[in-house]
C-alpha cells in the first residue's frame, strides 16, 4: 500500500520557488505548499545573517500552519563591500525587487573596484525544518564565485545576473542558459545538497 505524502509548507509565496522545488521533493514523497496558498503572511526578516533569516521564515510558516516547512535566503556578497548587497540585496536601492536600480547602485558604489577587488559570490541557504521547535534543522548551502562586471552583459535571468560574470564560462549570469545555471549556481548546488540530504530529514 502506498503511504501518503507529507505536506511541507514552502516559506515563500514565490509560485516560481515552488515549481523549482516541487520535481526536486516530490521524489522524497513529499507535497508542497506555498504558504501563501494557506493564507499565511510573509514573516519579518530581521535576521542578521543568511541562515538566520531562512530559519525565521521556515519557523514562522511551521508555527502559521503546524507543517513541516521550507526556507530559503539568497544574496550577493561583494567583499570590498563589507558583504553588501548581502542580506538587502533584493532592496538595496530602496525598492524591493527593482532589479535595474539595484544593480546601478551596485555599480556605483564599485566604480572605482578594480581586478580581485571586483570579486564577488552568490549564496544560498535552505534550511527544513520538522516544526517550529526543531532543534536540528536540516541546512544546505551553497556558493557560486565570480565577479561584478562593469556593465551589465546578456539579457537572461533576473536580479544582478547582468552584472555577474563567471569567469569560467566567460560569460555573465544573465548569459548562461537556464539548465546550466540550475546546474552551477549557489541555488542549485543548495538543492543538490538538500537532495542528498533529504533522508536525514525524513529519518528523524
Ligand atoms: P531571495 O532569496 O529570493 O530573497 O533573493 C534575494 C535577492 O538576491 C534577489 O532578489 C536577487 O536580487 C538576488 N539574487 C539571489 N539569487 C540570484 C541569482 O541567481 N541571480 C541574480 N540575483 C540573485
Amino acid at each position: 500500500m502506498k503511504t501518503a505524502p507529507n505536506r511541507l509548507v514552502l516559506a515563500t509565496s514565490n509560485r516560481g520557488k515552488l515549481a523549482e522545488l516541487q520535481p526536486l521533493l516530490a521524489d522524497a514523497g513529499f507535497t508542497l505548499v506555498t504558504q501563501g496558498e494557506l493564507g499565511v503572511e510573509d514573516a519579518v526578516e530581521d535576521g542578521l545573517t543568511f541562515l538566520e533569516n531562512a530559519l525565521i521564515k521556515a519557523r514562522h510558516a511551521c508555527r502559521a500552519t503546524g507543517l513541516p516547512a521550507l526556507g530559503d535566503d539568497s544574496g550577493l556578497v561583494v567583499d570590498a563591500l563589507g558583504g553588501a548587497p548581502g542580506l538587502y540585496s533584493a532592496r538595496y536601492a530602496g525598492e524591493h525587487g527593482n532589479a535595474g536600480a539595484n544593480i546601478a547602485k551596485l555599480l556605483h558604489e564599485m566604480r572605482d573596484l578594480k581586478g580581485a577587488q571586483r570579486r564577488a559570490h552568490f549564496y544560498c541557504v535552505i534550511v527544513l525544518l520538522r516544526h517550529a521547535e526543531d532543534p536540528q534543522p536540516l541546512v544546505a548551502e551553497g556558493v557560486w564565485q565570480g565577479e561584478v562586471l562593469e556593465a551589465p552583459r546578456g539579457d537572461g535571468g533576473f536580479g544582478y545576473d547582468p552584472v555577474f560574470l563567471d569567469p569560467r564560462h566567460a560569460a555573465s549570469a544573465a548569459m548562461i542558459e537556464p539548465s546550466l545555471k540550475n546546474r552551477i549556481s549557489h541555488r542549485g548546488l543548495a538543492l543538490a545538497r538538500l537532495r542528498e540530504r533529504l533522508h536525514e530529514f525524513t529519518a528523524c
